[in-house]
Formats: C-alpha cells, structure tokens, sequence
C-alpha cells in the first residue's frame, strides 16, 4: 500500500506474530540468565560519542564508519549505542561505592545502532542480549559467561553451533605480538587493502578482520597470537580449556580470532553458526579488563558477551524450531447477539481472572468469521453463546483440533473450564 512515510533502510518493523515470538526468545534468555543469577540492568540509548571512541578503539569499523553521531541541541556530540559494554560499565563505575558486591553478574537486552551495508543477519538498528561480570578476575568468570551462552543457545533449540576461542594476551604480552604482525603485514602492504594499509599503523590486529579477499589471504599466515603470549597467559589459556574440558563444552582454537572491538584481553570467543552456507557469529565476547581503567575508572576486571538477536531468530526459524516457543490462547468466547456479548465479558473477566487465556470478539463479527479468526489466532476451545445457550443453560465448547463439542452449565462456565482444564 502506498504510504507517505517509509522505514528507514536497514531497520525492521517487527509485526504480531512475529513481535510475540520474538518475546518468547526474549524471555527465554532472560529467565535463563536469571536462574544463574544474572540482574537486568537498562541504560541510555544515547551517550557521548567520546566513549564509544575511547572504548571501542579509534581504528575500529564500529568507530571509523559505523556509528550514528550527531550534535544535540547544546551542541555536544551525541552517539546512538553501537554496543551495549561501554555504556554498561560507564553506568556501573558511576554508581560504584563500598557497598557494591562482587562479582556484579549482569545481563541487557535491547537496540543498537550501526551504520552498516544492510544484508543477510546485518542490519542498522539490531538487538542484542548480553552479559557481562564485573569484579572476578578468575576464569571461572570466563566460564560462567560461556556456560550460560551455551545453556541459552540449548534451551532455544539451536545445538549445531560451533564455539571458537583465543588467546590475544594481556597488556604486556600483547605488544610483542603487534610488533611483530605489523612487520609481517608491513612485507606485504603492497597487497593490502587501502584501508588495512592504514591499519597497519594504526591497529594491524583490525586487519584479521578484513572482508577483502587479498587481505583475508595474507591473513592466513600471518603469525598465531598463541605462540607470543606469556607464560602467564599461557597457563591462564590452558587452565581454562580444562574448564570448558570438564563442563563437556567442545570447542575449537581459532588463532586469527581478535574480535571488532579494541578493548578485549586475554580470552575471546565466540558462537558461530551456518546461515545460508555462510558461518555468521551469533554470539560473541571476551575479557575486557583494561577498559575500566582506560576511560579513567577503577581497576575492575570484566568479561561477557553479547548475542545478536536478529541472527538468532532467523535460525530459530530456518531450523523450524518456532513452533515449540509459541504459546497460543486457550479458549475463545464467540457470541451471537448483543445479550450474548454482555454474558461473554462476564465469562472472559471471570476465565482471566483463574489465569485461563481467552478473548472475545471486538469487531462486530458474524459467528462464522468469530470462528475462522479462533483457529487462525491458535485457540485451543471455542465457547460460543447466543439465545439458544441462554435458554437451556447449557454451553458447549468446540475443541478446535478434534471438532469434539463439549457442554459446560452457563451459570458457573468458568470454574467448570478450569476444573476440565485440570484434569
Ligand atoms: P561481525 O564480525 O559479524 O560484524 P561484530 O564483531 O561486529 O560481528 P559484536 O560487536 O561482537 O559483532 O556484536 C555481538 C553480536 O551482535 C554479533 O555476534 C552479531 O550476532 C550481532 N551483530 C553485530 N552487528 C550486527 C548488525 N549490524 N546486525 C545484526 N546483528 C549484528
Ligand atoms: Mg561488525
């Protein structure tokens, strides 16, 4: 239909029924997060660009063409959240005092916004559910993060995924292995990209995340970060795959692995799963336990991860696994004439109110089409009244998948439809 007003390009509307599957998936993962004890927490949409600059890293994609900035009314430089990490802990190292308890586990879900080529699983506005653990330095953290992922991924139905870590060292050990990538992209700038060329002084470890194919080529034998890390990080890294040894989590090391944004140490990971031939992350983190300290915070050890919703749903219905999540209406009050109706607001109110999921007609509709719009919306019952029912008192309700009538007293319909419902 022609309208004047289009949705902006990369954006999505999402209309019943999907908007309800879509909660489902929501509730899913929070539920799961809270039953390993994870709190909700709910930050700005919008924050000063600069953190998202000092964040994310200056050299990053996300920084250097993805995100939405714009001025604000007083002039200051505004940004729509890429990611949700920065603001996060810019948001916990404002309200840390004495009395924060450690480790803060917590999880968000919500919009994001970056300026990408909108394709298959990438879009401009995207959802992200995430987590993140403020406070433990132990990899036990590490793994909290990774168990929980995995339990999300298994209760939603999706088992295939592949998970892929790494080790890219912490602050010290880290530079000895950008020294040496940046000599070895620099004997083959001439091959790179122009803006990996760039990289090179910047941050040669963004190269290993070109999409050019020449760059992606060279990549391939560039040196592994594993073999410069430090004793330490080595012990750390193999400590942890005991871990994920001794949780039966089965994983692969993917060296080249450095993730889009700059502020991860230690350990990366991430979730990835086949979209149309394609391997696409649908969840990805890591450890990030410099960045308090690099926007002018605290010492304060993190790590979590973020899982990309849009991806996730698009599985979820490639893999035909929707129907399970869906949760339809149990019992439809169709009614015939005005006197009817009046019964069927008392019949519904009372059904609610014992926790019962039932609706009744709002458009004036003949009984035939009450019922047609019944089965399309998944009711499981239809109830339906009219002079007939209101002489004899007696009330009979259709189950949809037998086509079996049923008859209940008017007088107590409700409490005599919970108790058939019970047994
Ligand atoms: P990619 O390498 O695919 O660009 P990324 O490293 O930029 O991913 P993160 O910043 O780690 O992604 O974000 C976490 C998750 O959010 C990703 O694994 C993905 O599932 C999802 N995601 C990221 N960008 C988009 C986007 N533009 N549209 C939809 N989902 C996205
Ligand atoms: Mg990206």
């Amino acid at each position: 239909m022609s309208f004047l007003f289009n949705r902006l390009r990369g954006m999505q509307d999402i209309l019943p029924p999907e908007g309800d599957f879509w909660r489902k998936v929501e509730s899913v993962m929070l539920s799961c997060a809270e039953f390993y004890g994870f709190s909700f927490i709910r930050i700005p949409i919008l924050e000063f660009t600069e953190l998202f600059d000092r964040s994310a890293g200056d050299s990053s994609d996300i920084v250097q063409k993805e995100m939405y900035t714009f001025s604000d009314k007083s002039g200051r430089s505004v940004t729509l959240r890429p990611e949700f990490t920065a603001g996060v802990l810019r948001a916990v190292v404002n309200e840390l005092s004495g009395n924060t308890v450690f480790p803060l586990k917590l999880m968000y879900f919500g919009p994001c916004y970056r300026y990408e080529k909108p394709q298959v699983g990438r879009y401009r506005e995207f959802f992200q559910f995430g987590l993140e653990i403020f406070g433990g330095s132990s990899n036990l953290a590490d793994l909290e993060i990774i168990l929980l992922a995995n339990q999300i991924l298994l209760e939603l139905g999706i088992g295939d995924f592949n998970l892929e870590i790494n080790a890219i060292g912490c602050s010290d050990c880290r530079q000895i292995y950008l020294d040496e990538i940046r000599s070895f992209f620099g004997r083959n700038r001439d091959s790179l990209c122009e803006t990996c060329n760039n990289r090179l002084s910047t941050n040669p470890l963004r190269i290993f995340d070109c999409k050019n194919d020449d760059c992606k080529k060279i990549s391939e034998n560039a040196p592994h970060t594993i073999d410069f890390i430090c004793e330490n990080c080595k012990t750390k890294f193999e400590t942890f795959k005991k871990f994920l040894d001794i949780s039966n989590i089965s994983y692969d090391i993917n060296t080249r692995m450095v993730r889009g944004l700059d502020y991860y140490t230690n350990l990366v990971f991430e979730f990835i799963l086949d979209f149309d031939g394609k391997p696409l992350t649908i969840c990805g983190g890591g450890r990030y336990d410099g960045l308090s300290k690099s926007l002018g915070g605290p010492d304060l050890p993190a790590t979590g991860c973020a899982f990309g919703i849009e991806r996730l749903i698009k599985l979820l219905h490639d893999k035909e696994i929707c129907q399970n999540i869906q949760n339809n209406g149990i019992v439809y009050v169709a009614c015939i004439d005005e006197e009817s109706k009046i019964l069927a607001v008392d019949i519904v109110c009372k059904l609610r109110s014992l926790g019962i999921k039932s609706d009744y007609d709002l458009v004036d509709r003949g009984l035939k089409s009450q019922m047609r719009y019944a089965n399309k919306m998944g009711y499981k019952y239809v109830a339906v009244i009219g002079q007939e029912e209101i002489n004899s008192g007696v009330i009979g309700v259709k189950d949809m998948s037998s086509s079996e009538v049923i008859s209940f007293k008017l007088s107590n319909f409700a409490e005599e439809f919970d108790k058939f419902l019970k047994n």
